[in-house]
């Protein structure tokens, strides 16, 4: 065993001036994420260049006992990579496209790539890859397979997981398991890539990955649609789901309330009707083939909706700025709804059939909970994930309102399990949820993510604390993360 100082000497040394950080200001940003629900402490943040300087430091860490967190763009919401002590390891420089391949189909990239210059590279190649999301500018590839991403085209492309093909792993031990294929089709034993996706690094670092990409849309539509309620907006995407199969690239629920919010506090959102309405669809149609009729479609289902009654007013964008203005509307939800004070947030799904009757009876629970609470629940309604969140009623004290998350979100979680839900849907586990899955989930599937942790981490040194209780658990002193909520 060596001892921890003769280790970070020794990492130093591996990754370099350009690659270590310990000083107190540099490591101030990686501490803590952009939602502040954690702070962590660590010895240094190390940035290595090369899947084989990764290797070394974990190895070093190893023969320490240096715990590790792995971060990305540091955009999570769930305290996954705030860290527990010991070192940050940050991918950023690990940003190497190493081959598009446009006949295969896929792009093979390093973790720390931006998701938006992978998505800028693919469409360079005349390829899409279509993971995309608000956080775009800034996350990272490992941080995204690793939280597996979803997005706004879950609906179509699938989520991270089903974008993956291969995967380069650091272990524990500082090994690297090389399962960079490009391949489709595998039956050889265990899918090992999918133990790491949906990990949030404590099970291995994930240094690079194989991704799908698809031909490029040439032809796109986009539309909001005006509802007296969510069961008729789920009502208008079986409709155009039958008529416009694979082409319905997304399908997103916005309440009246969160449209309210970003003509409030978002530059330039204006409200796209001149009546308000209950609740609005905003849907995304795309094609391969230019010159499809994407937009005879639109208006057909559209027309025949608003005459059956079940929709209220539409809008089809006429151009990409059009387009672009109603995304904004979507996207900017999140930050207008930090205008209105404190909000207690669930990010959950339920079988698709089952939203309107969720969405009704959670906020019965909530409003008879918190008099005056404002329900804001809006997402990626095609996939059944509602980021149901709670705005602090008008006037209240933002931190008895807070002071409440624990116990409404508890309420909630029962709720959506009795639905046949995931109390995480997209965002994932890290800290904030792990002790809310533990009384959740089946003990039986709780031993089975202990066996598969302690397989691969026995000394529970990759990002301790996250996901389920490992290891290091025994350790004292362990669990230094102080918990701060903003
Ligand atoms: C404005 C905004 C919008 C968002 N929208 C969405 C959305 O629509 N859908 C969605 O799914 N998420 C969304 N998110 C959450 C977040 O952006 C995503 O989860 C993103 O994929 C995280 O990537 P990151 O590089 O920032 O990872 P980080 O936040 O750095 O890390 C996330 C987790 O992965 C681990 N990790 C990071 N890199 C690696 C690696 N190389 N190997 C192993 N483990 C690693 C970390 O330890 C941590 O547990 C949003 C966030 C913001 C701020």
């Amino acid at each position: 065993m060596t001892d921890a100082a003769s280790a970070l000497a020794a990492i130093r040394d591996v990754v370099g001036p350009k690659g270590w950080i310990d000083d107190a200001d540099g490591i101030e940003p990686y501490l803590q994420e952009s939602r502040k629900l954690y702070r962590g402490t660590c010895a240094a943040v190390v940035r290595p260049a090369t899947t084989a300087e990764t290797a070394e430091v974990v190895r070093l860490c190893a023969s320490a006992g240096l715990p590790i967190t792995p971060q990305g763009g540091n955009t999570g919401h769930v305290g996954g990579g705030v860290p527990n002590g010991g070192i940050i390891l940050a991918t950023g420089r690990m940003n190497r496209l190493r081959e598009i391949d446009p006949v295969n189909l896929t792009m093979t990239a390093e973790a720390g790539c931006v998701l938006a210059d992978l998505q800028a590279a693919a469409d360079e190649a005349g390829c899409l890859f279509p993971l995309s999301m608000a956080s775009e500018g800034s996350c990272q590839l490992g941080g995204n397979l690793a939280s597996n991403a979803g997005g706004i085209a879950v609906l179509r492309y699938g989520n991270a997981r089903e974008l993956t093909l291969g995967l380069e792993v650091v272990l524990a031990d500082g090994r690297v398991w090389n399962g960079l294929r490009g391949l489709r089709k595998d039956n050889t034993g265990y899918d090992l890539k999918q133990l790491f996706i949906g990990a949030e690094g404590t099970l291995g670092i994930i240094t690079a990955a194989v991704v799908k990409l698809f031909p490029r849309p040439k032809s796109r539509e986009t539309a909001l649609a005006a509802a007296r309620d969510p069961q008729a907006v789920l009502d208008l995407f079986s409709r155009l789901r039958d008529v416009a199969g694979d082409t319905l690239t997304a399908f997103e629920m916005m309440p009246r309330i969160a449209v309210d919010f970003t003509i409030r506090h978002i530059d330039g959102v204006r409200d796209p009707f001149q009546k308000r309405h209950p609740t609005y669809a905003l849907i995304e149609m795309t094609s391969p083939r230019p010159g499809d009729p994407l937009r005879e479609t639109l208006e057909e289902i559209l027309g025949q909706a608003l005459d059956d009654g079940l929709v209220e007013d539409a809008v089809i964008a006429s151009s990409g700025a059009q387009a672009a203005e109603l995304w904004r509307i979507r996207e900017s939800i999140p930050e207008a709804q930090k205008h209105e004070g404190g909000s207690i947030k669930h990010d959950i799904s339920v079988p698709v059939s089952r939203i309107p009757e969720f969405l009704a009876r959670a906020a019965r629970l909530v409003e008879a909970e918190i008099p005056g609470v404002r329900v804001c629940a809006f997402g990626h309604v095609g996939d059944g994930n509602i980021h149901f969140n709670l705005s602090q009623p008008v006037d209240a004290d933002r931190d008895a309102f807070l002071a409440r998350w624990h116990s409404i979100n508890e309420q909630v979680n029962q709720l959506v399990t009795e639905f046949g839900g995931s109390i995480a849907a997209e965002h994932g586990v890290g800290r904030l949820k792990r002790d809310q899955i533990a009384a959740l989930k089946p003990t039986v599937e709780l031993d089975m993510m202990r066996l598969i942790k302690g397989a691969l981490d026995p000394d529970g040194l990759l990002n301790p604390g996250k996901v389920v209780r490992g290891p290091e658990a025994e350790r004292p002193g362990m669990m230094a993360a102080r918990k701060s909520r903003a």
